[in-house]
């Protein structure tokens, strides 16, 4: 699972269909959407 911070909903939401991405500067992140405003949420880092 993971979490990411929704702008729209302006808290940590469970990210549906979670995808590993990287910047254009080469740091890991995901992005997946909002289960309940359907957003897009990102988040940097992964641990
Ligand atoms: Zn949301």
């Amino acid at each position: 699972m993971v979490e990411g911070r929704c702008m729209k909903c302006k808290k940590q939401v469970e990210m549906k269909d979670p995808k590993e991405t990287a910047t254009s500067r080469g740091v890991k992140m995901f992005k997946g959407k909002c289960p309940e405003c359907g957003t897009t949420v990102c988040r940097i880092g992964g641990k």
